[in-house]
């Protein structure tokens, strides 16, 4: 009879040891910018995550028919908040508002352009008036020539190289790393918290896009990155990574970059022609990245671009 109970609480024991485990154990992360494969709905989006007790990522879906996330940052101050980034249309970025609005009465403060490509900046209209920007001046200009989308207010804060502010308690230094997908790529570092919010200098499991981009210094300005040593890298787009994981993934970024470089400067060495080397590159692994078959041609003529001293 004591030999049973025994063995009945040891049953019991495990049982319950088991359940716990469960109950704690994080399922693992599907490493893809897909929210299908991820194991999410269409219907989870728009988000909030919370990275840190005052700094929260907000993902909505990038418009087009391959469903991946336009991440943006934003940091909580005691006076005031600062918004990375904005979404590709009014409706969106209006939906980013709403949901700092839900976190916390603060007013937004600052808003930094980190990519000036409209799927980040076309929104901003949605932003309340009288908001500080920071922006590049290389990317000021290039939204003052486009002929539709929003256009920065001369009042804009310009940061060509550094800019290091405290809003409430928060050191934040706002980063010209290189040129990289873009001519005026910056990126926002909370150096008390080390988290590095990257725009679109990182694509979470997104092919490297080329269209705008400086091939060779995009790939010096994820060293610079890197050198910084954050916990935390955020994407501008594809999903938010937490933990040990967001290293993981910054650093299978930057050897997708580089594998990228490799493979167009391969075929530019062999002296394929362009048009015949968009059909041959074998992009290997990052063939089933999200954007790869409309992103991997691009990619070819743009390290042709630069292989060929045209990219000035
Ligand atoms: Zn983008």
């Amino acid at each position: 009879m004591r030999r049973q109970s025994i063995g009945v609480v040891l049953c019991l024991f495990l049982a319950l040891s088991i359940s716990t485990a469960a109950v704690h154990a994080q399922p693992p992360v599907v490493r893809t910018a897909d929210p299908i494969k991820r194991g999410l709905k269409l219907t989870d989006f728009p988000r909030t995550i919370k990275v840190a007790d005052n700094v929260y990522t907000y993902e909505d879906f990038h418009a087009g028919p391959e469903k991946f996330t336009t991440t943006n940052m934003f940091v909580v101050t005691d006076d005031g908040v600062l918004v990375a980034d904005g979404q590709g249309s009014v409706a969106e970025t209006k939906g980013l508002v709403d949901a700092i609005k839900a976190v916390t009465p603060q007013p937004i403060k600052y808003v930094v352009v980190c990519s000036d490509h409209g799927d980040h900046t076309a929104g901003n209209a949605a932003f309340p008036a009288g908001v500080t920007y920071i922006i590049h001046p290389t990317s000021k200009a290039i939204l003052e020539r486009s002929p539709n989308g929003w256009k920065p207010p001369a009042s804009a804060m310009l940061v060509s190289q550094q800019h290091s502010m405290k809003l409430g308690g928060e050191a934040i230094d706002i980063l010209f790393l290189g040129r990289a997908h873009t001519g005026g790529d910056l990126s926002v570092s909370l150096p008390q918290q080390k988290i590095l919010f990257l725009s679109e200098t990182y694509l979470n499991r997104v092919f490297p896009a080329m269209r705008s981009a400086y091939p060779s210094e995009w790939r010096k300005a994820l060293d610079r990155a890197e050198a910084m040593k954050p916990e935390i890298f955020v994407a501008g787009h594809g999903f938010t990574e937490l933990g040990p994981v967001s290293k993981e993934e910054f650093r299978a970024y930057q050897r997708a970059l580089d594998a990228v470089i490799a493979e167009a400067t391969r075929l530019h060495r062999a002296g394929v022609p362009v048009e015949e080397a968009v059909k041959q590159a074998n992009w290997g692994e990052y063939a089933s990245w999200t954007l790869a078959s409309s992103q991997g041609p691009i990619a070819i003529r743009k390290v042709y671009e630069e292989l060929n001293g045209q990219l000035k």
